[in-house]
């Protein structure tokens, strides 16, 4: 099945006309997660057709204003296209109080119920089906942050169908031998699974980094990750600024992307300073050769 990562927002704190504040989707079969939500973001989800009330779970990372300023916003406009369904909201502490004394003093009450769930430790699941799992990952910044780790499920076997009519299966059985149980006929003769059915394909994880410093700390709750989304804000001529704000430079994030043996990087959470990006790659591809830069509207297929 696979998950996928469109870019919403890639900038960091100031908006321009060329760059929103950070937001992602990541959809894993027909569930649609929002992660962190800056300014403007309900705009940007509206010009990349995501439906916005197929969203029910949104994860805020921390609370600095360019990660979740979008939320209230969204959340009303949830409330006036008569959104009924419960959204819950993975975040840190203090979210909830922010949330709700907006729409209290605007004497709103919301049709829906925001269920808020506070993230205070790494490594928690904060979600999880049948097909996917979600966990907090530690981050250093100035104010609590946390990263989200998804990690599909194995998925059932595939089914040959050649096989299966070869050995006069039943159409009842088909559904355990998915799930890898072998077949036993009505004379005891046992079928092994493997003669049945071919591996599924193998579960994608994705994990996604917002503002930190360098960290190694965050490295074995990524280790094998496929795609890893880390922050990039500053290249290494500003490593002191980087340094300062607890922000994270491209070579960084590369080698965060190298220890934890991640599959593929993608740098975001670009200072409005750089108009061009190609210097983020320049500075992180030699450390990690397999490394994209977030594009809004883009979408990485895991
Ligand atoms: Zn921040």
């Amino acid at each position: 099945m696979g998950l996928e990562v469109l870019i919403v927002g890639s900038g960091s704190a100031l908006p321009t006309i060329s760059a929103n504040q950070t937001s992602q989707v990541i959809t894993c079969g027909n569930q649609s997660f929002l992660v962190d939500c800056g300014e403007g973001t309900q705009v940007q989800l509206r010009k990349n057709k995501v439906k916005i009330q197929n969203i029910n779970h949104v994860f805020i990372s921390h609370l600095h204003g360019d990660h979740f300023f979008g939320l209230v916003g969204l959340l009303s406009t949830m409330h006036l296209l008569g959104r009924r369904a419960d959204l819950q909201i993975h975040g840190p502490k203090g979210l909830d109080e922010i949330v709700e004394i907006q729409f209290r003093n605007a004497g709103n009450n919301l049709y829906f119920n925001m269920l808020f769930n506070t993230v205070e430790k790494p490594g928690l699941i904060l979600y999880e089906d049948n097909k996917v799992i979600i966990k907090s990952i530690p981050l250093k910044h100035r104010i609590p942050c946390f990263g989200f780790h998804f990690q599909e499920k194995k998925g059932l076997r595939k089914l040959d169908g050649h096989k299966l009519v070869q050995h006069d299966i039943p159409i009842y059985a088909r559904k355990s031998i998915a799930e890898g149980l072998d077949f036993r006929n009505d004379e005891g003769l046992v079928i092994k699974n493997s003669e049945l059915t071919f591996d599924p394909v193998s579960p994608t994880s994705y994990a996604f980094c917002s503002d930190t410093a360098y960290s190694e700390k965050l490295i074995p709750f990524i280790k094998n990750v496929d795609l890893l989304y880390h922050e990039a804000t500053f290249l290494e001529s500003e490593r002191d600024r980087a340094k300062k704000t607890f922000h994270s430079t491209a070579k960084d994030a590369a080698s965060i992307a190298l220890q934890a043996n991640a599959g593929k990087l993608i740098l975001g959470h670009f200072s409005n300073r750089y108009k061009n990006k190609d210097g983020f790659l320049q500075e992180s591809r030699p450390v990690f050769k397999n490394t994209f830069v977030a594009q809004e509207g883009e979408v990485f297929k895991i």
